[in-house]
This record gives C-alpha cells, sequence and structure tokens, in this order.
C-alpha cells in the first residue's frame, strides 16, 4: 500500500503587499508563468525520486496569492502530480483566492481544473479596515467574491482578521455574525499580529496605531469561540472554524505531524525519504528568480535538508497536535516518535498538570482544554521543557 503525502504548492506572487504581511510574497511586473510550471514539475520529478510515488490525500496552492496564477499552470501542475504520484479520489485540493475582479472571474474555471475547495482572503468586511490591512479588494469585492464562490463551491473557508485597531466588542460581533449569513463551511479567525520586518511592524513601533489591549483581545477570542459554536461550528483548531465534516484536510495534516511535501519558492517540507528511518525536514530557496534558476540547474531549489533531531520531532509533534481540539492520539505519537509516550514525557510533570486541569489525558489522547487555550503557548512550554 501507497504512503500517503500531502502536497503544498507555493506561488509566491502578489498584486501588492499588504502592510502586516510576513509570508514569501512578491511582487514583479513580469512574470514567466511558462517558466515556472517547468519549474514545479521538475522539483516535482526530483521528490518523486526521493520519497517514492505516494498516494496523495491533499493538495493546497498556497502564497503569495495562487489565485492570480493563470489556468494553464494550475492545470498543469495538477496534471503532473496526477502524473508522478496516485491522487486519491477524495482528494482534498484547496486553492488560496483573493478577491479581486480578475479573480473572481476565475473562480468557475478554477473549479473545472479540478479545485474543490477556495479559501478567500477576505480578512475584513468592513470598507475602512480593508483600506487600513492595506489589501487590493474593498467591501464590494469581497461581497462578490463570497457570492461568487457560494455558486461555484459546496466548501469553501474564508479569512477574517479581528483585534484590529480601534475594533470594539461590538463592531466584531456584528462583523462575525454578518459573515455568518453567507454560511461558510469553514472560517479561519485570526488576531492581527505584528510581525518583524513589516511594515506595520515599523508604524507600530513609530505609535502611528495601536492595538486592542490584552484583555480585550482575549474577550474578542472567546467571544469569538462562543459565537461561532451556538453556531454549530467546531473550534477544532485554537484559530480554525469548521461545520460537521469540513475541517481543513490539508491543514490537519501539518497539526497531525502527517508527511508533506513543499513545492515552489520558500516551501517547507516534512518527509521520509525512500530507504531512510527519519523524517526530513527540507526548505526551499526563498527568492522566486532564485528559486527557478536553481530548480533549472539541478532540479531542486533546496537551501536546508536536515534528518529533523528527535527532540525537534518531538517538540514539533507537541506544538502542532496541542492546537487542535482533539489533541494527540497517543498511539500516533509514539508510531511518530519510536518511542514510548511515557518515556518521552515525565510522568510526574504531567500529573501536576492534569491536577490542574491544564492537560486531559483520556480515551488514549493527550490534549489542552478549550478553556484554557488562551494559555496554550504557556502549558505547552511546560510540557516541553
Ligand atoms: S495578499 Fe496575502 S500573501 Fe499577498 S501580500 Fe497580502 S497578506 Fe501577503
Amino acid at each position: 500500500m501507497l504512503k500517503q503525502l500531502s502536497i503544498y504548492i507555493h506561488y509566491p506572487f502578489c498584486e501588492a503587499k499588504c502592510g502586516y504581511c510576513d509570508f514569501n510574497s512578491h511582487v514583479q511586473a513580469n512574470i514567466d508563468h511558462q517558466k515556472f510550471l517547468e519549474g514545479y514539475c521538475l522539483e516535482l520529478d526530483y521528490f518523486v525520486k526521493q520519497i517514492g510515488r505516494r498516494k496523495i490525500k491533499t493538495i493546497f496552492f498556497g502564497g503569495g496569492t495562487p489565485s492570480l496564477m493563470p489556468e494553464f499552470l494550475l492545470a498543469g501542475i495538477l496534471e503532473k502530480i496526477n502524473q508522478v504520484f496516485e491522487v486519491d479520489k477524495n482528494c482534498e485540493i484547496t486553492l488560496e483566492a483573493n478577491p479581486s475582479s480578475v479573480e473572481i472571474n476565475k473562480f468557475a474555471n478554477f473549479k473545472k481544473i479540478g479545485i474543490n475547495r477556495l479559501s478567500l482572503g477576505i480578512q475584513a468586511l468592513n470598507a475602512d479596515d480593508l483600506k487600513f490591512l492595506e489589501r487590493v479588494h474593498d467591501y464590494n469585492q469581497a461581497i462578490k467574491a463570497i457570492e461568487v464562490c457560494q455558486k461555484n463551491f459546496d466548501n469553501f473557508s474564508f479569512d477574517l482578521i479581528y483585534a484590529r485597531p480601534k475594533q470594539t466588542m461590538k463592531s466584531w460581533l456584528e462583523e462575525l455574525n454578518f459573515a455568518l449569513q453567507f454560511n461558510p463551511k469553514h472560517l479561519s479567525l485570526y488576531q492581527l499580529t505584528i510581525e518583524k520586518g513589516t511594515k506595520f511592524f515599523s508604524q507600530y513601533q513609530q505609535k502611528k496605531f495601536t492595538l486592542p489591549d490584552e484583555n480585550l483581545a482575549s474577550e474578542l477570542y472567546l467571544a469569538t469561540s462562543q459565537v461561532m459554536q451556538e453556531h454549530g461550528f467546531i473550534n477544532y483548531e485554537v484559530s480554525n472554524y469548521a461545520q460537521k465534516n469540513f475541517q481543513s484536510q490539508h491543514n490537519l495534516a501539518y497539526w497531525q505531524s502527517l508527511e508533506y511535501l513543499g513545492i515552489g519558492a520558500g516551501a517547507h517540507s516534512r518527509v521520509v525519504y525512500q530507504n531512510e528511518k527519519n523524517r526530513r525536514a527540507v526548505m526551499m530557496i526563498h527568492q522566486p528568480n532564485l528559486w527557478l534558476k536553481k530548480v533549472f540547474e539541478q532540479q531542486n531549489a533546496i537551501q536546508t535538508n536536515e534528518v529533523i533531531e528527535q527532540k525537534i520531532l518531538i517538540e514539533e509533534i507537541l506544538l502542532m497536535g496541542l492546537r487542535l481540539q482533539q489533541g494527540i492520539e497517543i498511539k500516533d505519537f509514539e508510531k511518530l516518535t519510536q518511542q514510548n509516550f511515557y518515556e518521552v514525557l515525565d510522568k510526574k510533570m504531567l500529573e501536576k498538570l492534569q491536577d490542574k486541569g491544564l492537560i486531559i489525558i483520556e480515551d488514549q489522547r493527550f490534549r489542552i482544554p478549550q478553556n484554557k487555550w488562551l494559555i496554550l503557548n504557556l502549558i505547552i512550554a511546560k510540557i516541553i521543557c
């Protein structure tokens, strides 16, 4: 039986750079998409030789703005994946899309090409905040994008960013309730964070804007979770909400520490090579044109490729898995680490955390209760130490 795999394809270009963005995204006037198609295909050919033929459970086109990709590029990559791997008949194939008018007109074609899940970068349903976030789309385009998406896709998600400057509980809950009227199957709701190296980082330091204080941010988080659950959504991960059976299978693969292959500039992989036992962390060159040049020179643009040390592997499994409502299945943990759960984690420390109600170990699962998610990182740090 073929081993399972998820595939991430990174498209590194955007129309403009948003002030808060720290993703590997670039603005470039002339992009030779035919060359990029050849680059993606070369890298897929290279990795199939390293990891062997696999059964593909999920494919995710992320970015950047992959909805800017011409249809021939998307179709060409999917054709290549089908050629070198075995794609599961229920494979979830997601594309991140932005709501600009050019992209909205492509939604129906995305479906024809084989995309079966769209993830929309709406970010705000408020005209002023879309401007503040420096999004290319406006409020009307956001609404139009959701409506066109609804017509074409049963399975779609959109992202909203909250805890924005001047945002009150009342205004956020109104916006969230409005978003829910579109009946999305999945919502990703993130708090605005200011990352080093972004335009917002220097503006924030210069006090050009302020963010809601920690108390309000916590209250916004708790209220968000409550509203979503009242509407029948499962808060299956700290910031992600899904109707039953509409959890993002691709993101679950990350959180469950399953194997994934990242293709394209700056993409990351966690894979086990053929004839090897240990998992590798592979990272591709970030700069898109350098990535392309290297791929043509040597069939891959690997920047780093290391076997993951046991200690790091354990930390990764805990950091990712404990973000899930269901936590980590102990037998999965033992399969991934090849070690007994209680050999790896100190039993006394676990008992202490259990007594304080900070973790729950039951039904062969290990999790952090939802009412402690506000201090999730602190709890994980205690477990890892
Ligand atoms: S559209 Fe997304 S990836 Fe592109 S700059 Fe904005 S936040 Fe970053």
